[in-house]
Order: C-alpha cells, then sequence, then structure tokens
C-alpha cells in the first residue's frame, strides 16, 4: 500500500458537507491503537496519525477528519463480539426490546450491517426470526456462518443492497452496532441501509453518544476508528436531508454512554417522538455545540494527566517497577493522552488473546496476571479504567503482597491494602 491510500484528511462535513470545521479537542497523534502485535510478528512500523475532533459549524457533528485506512486499522483484527460477556447479555436485551417494539415475529427479516460474529444476530435467530448478516472480515464471518448465521462476506455498498434485496427481500429492520461511528461514507452507508428496507421497516443503530463523552470527561473513546461521536441535532438534519426521518433516540448504557436511534422513511407511517426534540433541546441548552465546552474537557484531561506523571515520576525515582493494566484501544489511547507508556515494564491483560503481544508504538511486552505476582511492580495503572472494580477484585493477592493500584478516572485514587 503507498502513502496515498494509507490516510488522508477530509475537509467536509461527514453528515452534512458543509467545509467550516474547527477543531474542539487536541488528541495526541498515535499509531493505530489497537495493533497489539506479536513479537514474533515482523514489525510493522506505523507511523502515528493525528486524531483531534472537529465539530462542524453548520450542523454540529463531531467527528474526525484524519481517516487511516480500514485496511492498517482492522488488518490484524483481533476482537469479536463473542469474547465479551458483557455484550452478550447486552445484545439478548437489545435484540428483545427492539423484536419486542417493532413487533417482529417468525415472517419477519433483519440485516445487521457488520455483524461481526453473528453474536447479534443469534439473538433473533433464538427469537424465530430470519436473520442475515453483512460483514467484510472474512474470519470473523466465517466464523458466523459456522455457527449458523447466514452472512454475506462484503463491505455494505449499492451492489451487496441489490444481491440482498434480489436474493433475500427487503428487510423490516436494519441494525448497525457501532459500525455506523467507524464509516468515513455515513451518507453512502444510510443510504445504503435505508434502500435494504420494506417501506415500513426501520433502520436501528446504536452509537456513542457525544454528550456522555462530555459529561463523562472521558475522551480516550476517540481513536481512529470512531470517526464520529454522535448526538442527535446532526443526525436529525441528516436523515432528513436523505428522505429519511429520526423517529426516536433511547439512551443506553454500553461503551461509556450511546445512544439507540431509529429511522425510517420519511413517508412512512411511524410518528417522531418527542424524545428527539427534548434532547436536542437538552444538548443545545447545555453547551454540547459551544466550544468552551470543550476547552474545560480539555483543561480537566490535562490536569489530571499530570497528576498522574507526577507520581509515576516519584515511584520511578525511588526506583520502583510500574506495570500497566489493560491491553486495550482506549487503553493505548489513555496511555499516549497522560504520556505514561515511557514509565511501564510490561502490560498486564486478562484476555489470553491480548497476552505475548507487544504495544502500538512503545512495544511494551502484554502478559497474564501470573507475571504480575511473579514480578510484583510497585503500582500498577490500570489504563483500562471502566474495569477497575473487577480487575482489583481479581488481583486481591497482588495487594495483599504490598502492591497498589492506581486508577486515573473518574476519580483519581490509588487502592492499597
Ligand atoms: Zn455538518
Amino acid at each position: 500500500m503507498n502513502a496515498m491510500t494509507t490516510y488522508k484528511k477530509n475537509e467536509q462535513c461527514r453528515l452534512c458537507g458543509a467545509k467550516n470545521l474547527n477543531q474542539i479537542l487536541k488528541m495526541p497523534a498515535c499509531p493505530p491503537v489497537d495493533n497489539y502485535r506479536f513479537a514474533s510478528e515482523p514489525e510493522v512500523n506505523h507511523p502515528s496519525f493525528p486524531m483531534d475532533l472537529y465539530m462542524c459549524s453548520n450542523c454540529g457533528h463531531a467527528q474526525l477528519l484524519d481517516v487511516v485506512s480500514p485496511d492498517i486499522l482492522f488488518g490484524n483484527y483481533i476482537y469479536t463480539s463473542s469474547s465479551s460477556t458483557d455484550l452478550d447479555k447486552h445484545f439478548k436485551a437489545y435484540a428483545a426490546a427492539v423484536a419486542d417494539r417493532l413487533r417482529l415475529g417468525s415472517g419477519s427479516f433483519i440485516v445487521d450491517i457488520g455483524s461481526n460474529d453473528g453474536l447479534f444476530l443469534s439473538k433473533f435467530q433464538a427469537l424465530g426470526i430470519k436473520v442475515l448478516g453483512i460483514d467484510p472480515a472474512q474470519t470473523v464471518a466465517e466464523k458466523a456462518l459456522a455457527s449458523g448465521i447466514p452472512t454475506e462476506i462484503s463491505f455494505l455498498n449499492p451492489a451487496i443492497v441489490g444481491k440482498v434485496l434480489a436474493k433475500y427481500g427487503a428487510a423490516d429492520l436494519v441494525t448497525a452496532n457501532n459500525v455506523f461511528s467507524h464509516s468515513d461514507d455515513l451518507r453512502g452507508f444510510a443510504i445504503c441501509a435505508g434502500d435494504l428496507l420494506k417501506n415500513e421497516g426501520v433502520f436501528v443503530f446504536e452509537v456513542s453518544y457525544l454528550q456522555d463523552l462530555v459529561d463523562g470527561k472521558v475522551v480516550d473513546y476517540i481513536y481512529h476508528e470512531h470517526l464520529a461521536h454522535h448526538s442527535v441535532r446532526p443526525l436529525r438534519i441528516f436523515f432528513e436531508s436523505i428522505g429519511m426521518k429520526l423517529i426516536d433516540i433511547e439512551k443506553v448504557q454500553t461503551k461509556g454512554g450511546s445512544i439507540r436511534g431509529y429511522a425510517a422513511r420519511r413517508e412512512s407511517a411511524w410518528p417522531v417522538s418527542n424524545v428527539v426534540a427534548q434532547l436536542e433541546q437538552t444538548e443545545e441548552s447545555g453547551g454540547l455545540y459551544r466550544a468552551q465546552t470543550y476547552r474545560i474537557v480539555q483543561d480537566y484531561m490535562d490536569e489530571r494527566g499530570k497528576q498522574v506523571v507526577a507520581m509515576l515520576e516519584s515511584v520511578a525515582t525511588s526506583g520502583g517497577k510500574i506495570a500497566s493494566y489493560g491491553a486495550s484501544a482506549t487503553a493505548t489511547v489513555l496511555n499516549y493522552m497522560m504520556e505514561l507508556n515511557r514509565f511501564f515494564s510490561f502490560i498486564v491483560d486478562d484476555n489470553p488473546a491480548r497476552q505475548c503481544r507487544l504495544s502500538p508504538g512503545f512495544r511494551i511486552p502484554v502478559t497474564s496476571r501470573e507475571v504480575l505476582i511473579a514480578e510484583r511492580p510497585t503500582l500498577v495503572v490500570i489504563s483500562s479504567w471502566r474495569f477497575a472494580r473487577e480487575i482489583i477484585a481479581k488481583n486481591q493477592d497482588y495487594l495483599d503482597a504490598g502492591g497498589r493500584f492506581l486508577i486515573p478516572l473518574p476519580e483519581l485514587e490509588v487502592v492499597a491494602r
């Protein structure tokens, strides 16, 4: 792959096409943040790419303009949805809620875009609903097929839409979970999703919610894969511009705060819920579209980073050993943002698929928790801070042996025995 196709910088808003975009959060430049590679693999020196957050001054959509090729971001894809038990529970409840709300039954047909290993669709299949997945990643799609989930191995484009309509017919429900945040061509994506629908069909998508990101002052979900950080106002305007309507929004507690959006064809009989206007009102009055809101978040993160670095420096100066817990994409972002990588001797992760790999950029070895007990570092930073309670509960023996955990967010906390 040559340099021209590896990376590009957009100049237009992905939702409305306007060219007035303002940088609202300065992020560290990072190599692909989920690119944990085996030590035995030939080293790929991916450069660091910018991933600053911009806001469209026309519609208010928050987005990354720096686009790294999916071949680089997803080429070494090690995440499958079935590897997360939380996600399994979430998908089960999600499928039941949507099936109930849209009164889906044995005659219904659902298409999931970015269907991964078919976990989400399996929940609908269990309800007796006909399902089809569309996913470009060969390995996970084959896993789905092997477990009995019909899957087309493809990106979403007009050609696959035509093929699906001819082969299976139009859908009562089209879903997209998180891939709606990954697509550089949101307009093309949403038009294809709409074209797959019956006249009264509904497009349902889950995306992380900008309002929750701001309220929680946590920005480690901002990275190259997440090109969009959605909010209600820009989405409402966007769907109107492609002949659809945003009919409802529900708030859900995944990925640090998300929204589940429902969209239908403009001419369909679906009424628009008052919730859409209410949330827009809350966004406007809370300052979600004002630059000052993001300056506060930036200052908060900068200050917190300085506090953590000062603590690590004092441990390092007195000869202590420091490790990190969590070899995830968000951990990479946090470690870069707060400039913590230089302190770490190793990273612990409980997922065997992550172990024996090296972290992106700094190539810090990822180990199991057995190494934590054997090496007993002075301090362990829980970079995957959302799982801090589980991690601490699982590692009482480390604390009993005199170890300490540092939790960087949402409150700075040191945990000792
Ligand atoms: Zn815009």
